[in-house]
């Protein structure tokens, strides 16, 4: 029996029935709203989607509840407005259970996406990253700091440098082996990158003339392989005084007042007999470690000693090539290395992490 041969007034039970068939999944969202809450957002966009089909088939201009008020015909006069009033009241009953439900999911949806949108005001702003100085260049202004205090100019300087100011002005001679190219980086127009911090003294003492009291901190070059205490470019820290009667006791003086500034008022500096061309005598200076202050550790070899650099006065043929007369002057000079300086105060067990420009080991300087 198909439905055309149902009276009219079955055929709009028969509409309204097919209709609740397909709603009956709609029905727990209406019944409690919560249960949107375990789908995911798409899937309850999709059932929005579906209800809309839903509301077209059951309600369009093709629905079959549609076509049953084209049956008004059929039925008996008498009987007319009471159809008319059954489909009516068909109609809104479900176009109320479209609209509620609807609203539901409008509702839900609306909910979700102004949630995930919105900005939580009791969040922890975020923080810019902010820079902060490299290890190295915070020490190299630390050690200028207590050379101004005593005086000092900070001087800097080219760091491609002619043999005259990398070598025969420092007085090292023609055969000496650090001017190989086995230990010396050499452009291939024959400049040197300077090995040594050394040459400021020549080109200050050059331009200042004397008395001149000044240090440089700077990169020196050298063919070294990388290890763990050493990298073909690294940094020095040269110290030069020129004067009248500056003796080797100024030298001490000046030497024991920095490891103090630097390493604590307690610390104990010793120089050892030692052999550099620029200076004559010369020496290398140790300080007590600040560590274990002598008593021997990890950071001093158990010697309870630090090597640090060397120092002497300055050699009679260095004053000479910049026409300084050593019969009325005299000096002293100093150098070591500020990563070598960093890397006892941090106690680094590897130099090169001082080169290698990794993040997580900067940031834990700032
Ligand atoms: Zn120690």
């Amino acid at each position: 029996m198909s439905n055309s041969e149902l009276s009219p007034e079955h055929q709009v039970e028969a509409a309204r029935k097919a209709f609740e068939q397909e709603f009956e999944r709609f029905v727990p969202f209406v019944d409690d709203p919560s249960a949107l809450t375990k789908l995911d957002l798409e899937t309850v966009v999709a059932e929005q989607r579906a209800l809309a089909d839903l509301r077209t088939r059951h309600l369009g201009k093709k629905s079959a509840l549609a076509a049953t008020k084209k049956l008004i015909g059929r039925v008996a006069p008498d009987q007319r407005a009471a159809f008319g009033q059954l489909v009516q009241a068909t109609e809104a009953t479900l176009v109320q259970s479209l609209d509620q439900t609807e609203q539901t999911l409008k509702n839900h949806i609306e909910n979700e996406r102004t949630a995930r949108e919105s900005i939580d005001v009791t969040l922890p702003g975020r923080r810019p990253r902010s820079g902060h100085r490299h290890p190295i260049t915070l020490l190299r202004e630390r050690l200028e700091d207590v050379f101004v205090a005593l005086g000092y100019a900070i001087e800097d300087d080219r760091e491609i440098e002619t043999d005259f100011y990398n070598f025969d002005a420092l007085n090292i001679p023609e055969n000496h082996p650090a001017r190989a190219w086995q230990d010396t980086f050499y452009t291939t127009e024959g400049f040197a990158l300077r090995s040594q911090t050394s040459t400021v003294q020549i080109h200050a003492m050059q331009r200042r003339g004397v008395p001149v009291r000044m240090i440089a901190p700077g990169r020196v070059f050298r063919r070294d392989t990388p290890d763990p205490t050493h990298n073909p470019m690294f940094f020095q820290v040269e110290g030069l005084c020129v004067d009248r009667g500056i003796s080797m006791a100024h030298l001490k003086g000046t030497v024991a007042e920095l490891l103090r500034q630097m390493f604590g008022p307690d610390t104990v500096t010793r120089f050892r007999p030692s052999y550099f061309p620029f200076t004559e005598p010369s020496a290398e200076f140790d300080f007590s470690c600040f560590k274990c202050k002598g008593a021997g550790c990890r950071i001093c070899k158990n010697s309870g000693w630090i090597e640090l650099g060397g120092s002497g006065m300055v050699h009679p043929n260095v004053l000479r090539t910049v026409g300084v007369d050593p019969q009325e002057f005299s000096g002293f000079a100093f150098g070591f290395g500020i990563d070598r300086m960093c890397a006892l105060m941090y106690e680094l067990d590897d130099i090169r992490l001082l080169f290698e420009n990794d993040l997580r080991f900067l940031e834990q300087f700032e």
